[in-house]
């Protein structure tokens, strides 16, 4: 298949060293010479090019610029892509996206693999970062017309290609999901990262800076992440970012009665708790779908709604 590729950053380099190991055409485009000619040196496509008219040709593109970019983008490549190319993108939100991005394009398939590092560019893209993840396709059943079934089972061939888990789901319920797994945890790292910075006193945080091991750098690693990329998920999610932080200073608010009135086992029985949870969330994923298992995984609108 001749594959495009939008934005040749950290999720754009990485999907274009396995889709070219798996066999397709990679066709790059990104903002500037010097990042194609990285993608070129670094053999993560065979041509790249600033212009998008280089893509006329694809039977499929992933659009996986900054979430701001990605409807914009698929507005221009609909003069430009022939009327078979399915679009997809990898933005971490998509209520904001999906909707008027199929507007512009009716094979678009909303696509969100749950794959990342703290690094961005190019220069961090590596091989198999969606081996055994989860790839979140977002059809919509209205009000447009519902996503194309042929453009989703593509879409859906690729992502499989990639290692990935297939699961579906609607834009909504995704943007709410995600929102827990995702936005909260980089607002609280961050969070986390700011308030033992500003230790007040300058001997304790040096040590602080000193001592900080394994446990803090697993706790502070989203929050180190790509800013920009987190300023988008804040913009682009703001109601569910808002209403899980809103749950989270509860949960806060809960420990620190505990702690003030001494209530050792109500903080006992929240960490035995969150300790078996905790599984439900980070098991590893089972065997790479097929087209069938993706079905299978769809998400009922509404059904997340309140877990
Ligand atoms: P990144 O490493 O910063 O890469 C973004 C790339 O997009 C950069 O190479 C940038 O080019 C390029 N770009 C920006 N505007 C462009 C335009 N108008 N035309 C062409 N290229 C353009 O970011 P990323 O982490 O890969 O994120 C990209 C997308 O993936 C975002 O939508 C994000 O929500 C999604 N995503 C990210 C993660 C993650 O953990 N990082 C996970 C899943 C999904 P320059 O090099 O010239 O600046």
């Amino acid at each position: 298949m001749k594959i495009g590729i939008v934005g040749l950053g950290l999720i754009g380099g990485c999907l274009g060293v396995d889709l070219k190991a798996a066999g397709h055409q990679i066709y790059g485009v990104a903002r500037r010479i010097e990042t194609c000619q990285q993608a070129l040196d670094r053999d993560i496509v065979h041509c790249a090019d600033v212009q998008l008219t280089s893509l006329a040709d694809c039977d499929a593109v992933f659009i996986c610029t900054p979430i701001a970019t990605i409807v914009p983008t698929v507005m221009v490549l609909s003069k430009i892509l022939k009327s078979t190319a399915v679009v997809t993108d990898v933005g971490s939100v998509k209520a904001a996206i999906v909707e008027p991005a199929t507007r512009y394009w009716p094979l678009f398939v909303g696509g969100h693999p749950m794959s990342g590092k703290s690094e961005a560019g190019l220069e961090a893209a590596e091989a198999g970062l969606f081996q055994g993840n989860s790839y979140v396709i977002t059809p919509i059943e209205q009000p447009l017309p519902p996503t194309n079934s042929e453009a989703i089972a593509r879409v859906e061939q690729l992502a499989t290609q990639l290692g990935s888990q297939i699961y579906r789901c609607s834009p909504t319920d995704h943007d709410r999901a995600v929102a827990w797994i995702s936005h909260l945890p980089v607002m609280v790292s961050s969070g986390l990262i700011h308030s033992a910075s500003s230790e007040p006193d300058g001997t304790v945080r040096k040590l602080a800076e000193k001592f900080a091991s394994s446990g803090f750098r697993d706790t502070s690693r989203v929050g180190g992440g790509n800013p920009e990329l987190g300023l988008m998920m804040a913009q682009y999610n703001r109601n569910e970012v808002l209403r899980s932080l809103k749950q989270y200073r509860q949960s806060i608010d809960h420990t620190i009665q505990a702690l003030e009135a001494e209530d050792w086992q109500a903080i006992a029985k929240q960490l035995n708790e969150t300790k078996i949870a905790r599984a439900r969330y980070v098991e590893p994923a089972v065997e790479p779908t097929t087209e069938q298992d993706a079905k299978q995984n769809y998400v009922a609108p509404s059904s997340i709604t309140g877990s």
